[in-house]
């Protein structure tokens, strides 16, 4: 993917270019992940795209193949932050979108939780 928009006032885009410090956890050219600062669960870790895309509800499908790597790589990277496997570990992975949604940032982010139970939330 060539250059990526970027919306100053974003926090999500201030981790990605490394203005906020985060706790990351995998980066390549078009994804960055990094610990969520208030788990819900043991794991619980944030997969953004480096382009600022507000949520779902922007998405078209000039992103299918940004979507589809982001979804392939979270099952690789929970396992790899010590979810236990299916079926009997898993994880939970969750995409709020909009204010009824419960999306609270406004750059596209999913959500991977797992790790014993019980969990803080959900
Ligand atoms: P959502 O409600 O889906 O928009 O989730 C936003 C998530 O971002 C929440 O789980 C927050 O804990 C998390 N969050 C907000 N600021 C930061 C930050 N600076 N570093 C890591 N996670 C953050
Ligand atoms: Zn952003």
């Amino acid at each position: 993917m060539s250059a990526s928009p970027h919306d100053p006032n974003c926090i999500f885009c201030k981790i990605v270019a490394g203005k906020i410090p985060s706790k990351k956890v995998y980066e390549d050219d078009d994804v960055f992940v990094f610990h969520d600062i208030h788990p819900w669960a043991p794991i619980h870790f944030l997969i953004v795209p480096k382009a600022h895309i507000a949520s779902m509800a922007q998405v078209g499908p000039q992103h299918e193949a940004l979507l589809g790597r982001i979804m392939a790589l979270a099952p690789r990277l929970a396992l790899e932050q010590g979810c236990n496997p299916y079926p009997d570990g898993g994880y939970r992975i969750v995409v709020n979108t909009g204010t009824e949604g419960g999306q609270e940032v406004h750059h596209l982010h999913v959500h991977v939780m797992g790790g014993p139970r019980p969990w803080l939330r959900g």
